[in-house]
């Protein structure tokens, strides 16, 4: 099965406490169809500008994604500026240039418009709208947002978050969309939108997966060396939404092994800069720290008199 995401493909200019990249390859669409390209096909809905280097458009199709909808128009790509201090959790925007994201049309290919998985990646929530309203039938339907839109366009992203089956989301973002401190409580406030499942992503603590009467709790894998957490959650959601359309299994069991599945991805991503590890690892690495990961959160059932 094929995925089709929206989101960002950008230029990221990121500083944390173990070096710098400035105008590096990044964007929501752009870690989440890289990630999601090791489990099934991808069709990206994205804009660039005409400062766009060919040879990251090459790596995207070197992966197999289908870029028939990543426009180029006119004017400069998106730029995200951001830092991290040594609590590599939370990202510091320092600034955001939408750029030719102004002027975006997602108009679909039309090969897009029957696709059975969609993800609504880290964009304008009235372009995720646009994008959902064009896809005649899908199975899935899952979106991520951010604190920018969240303070922006919170009615238009309150409308996404009702038409959609999975919301997938930071911890601090939820705290900031709900105006509640308890994640728990948090997360019944969004459920009670009407969106069937709610992930929330802890960072270093790993990702909780709500339903209205569920709770599901993976760890973040532990690592020794992380170098950039730039892109770990649109890794994640990749890897959750890439294995889910494999598989095609969308049963609680299938959903748990996609979220450890999404985890694996993002333990990853953070090992090096922009793209940098991802674009080296190989599927056996994949498979290994799945297992590793098994081991990590097995014990066995006792019995407490
Ligand atoms: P994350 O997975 O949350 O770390 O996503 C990081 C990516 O989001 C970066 O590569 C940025 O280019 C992109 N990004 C940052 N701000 C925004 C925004 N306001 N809208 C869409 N994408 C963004």
């Amino acid at each position: 099965m094929s995925i089709v995401v929206v989101g960002t493909v950008a230029f990221d200019t990121v500083e944390t406490p173990f070096g710098h990249g400035e105008n590096v390859l990044g964007g929501s669409a752009t870690y989440f169809s890289t990630s999601a390209s090791f489990f099934t096909d991808v069709s990206l809905v994205a804009v660039v500008g005409e400062d766009f280097p060919l040879e990251h458009v090459d790596f995207l199709q070197s992966r197999n994604i289908d870029t028939t909808g990543l426009q180029r128009i006119p004017g400069k790509t998106f730029h995200w500026s951001g830092r991290y201090g040594y609590d590599l959790n939370e990202a510091q925007t320092l600034d955001t240039q939408l750029n030719v994201l102004r002027d975006f049309q997602p108009n679909l290919p039309e090969s897009y418009r029957d696709a059975e998985y969609l993800f609504l990646a880290n964009i304008d929530p009235d372009l995720q709208m646009q994008v959902l309203e064009q896809v005649r039938n899908p199975k899935l339907v899952a979106c991520d947002t951010m604190n920018f839109w969240i303070s922006s366009k919170p009615e238009s992203l309150k409308k996404v978050l009702q038409k959609v089956d999975i919301v997938v989301i930071n911890e601090g973002e939820a705290r900031q969309f709900t105006g509640e401190a308890n994640l728990v409580k948090a997360a019944r406030q969004i459920i009670a939108l009407g969106c069937k499942r709610l992930v929330i992503k802890r960072g270093e603590y790993g990702v909780l997966m709500f339903t209205a009467d569920s709770v599901f709790a993976a760890p973040a894998y532990p690592l020794e060396e992380v170098f950039d957490p730039t892109g770990a959650g649109d890794t994640f959601a990749g890897g959750f939404m890439g294995y889910l359309a494999n598989t095609g299994d969308l049963s609680e069991e299938g959903l748990r092994q996609a979220i450890v599945i999404g985890s694996v991805m993002a333990s990853f991503n953070v090992e090096d800069f922009s793209l940098e590890r991802m674009k080296r690892l190989e599927y056996p690495e994949i498979e290994t720290r799945f297992k590793d990961f098994r081991s990590l959160t097995s014990f066995s059932n006792i019995a407490i008199k």
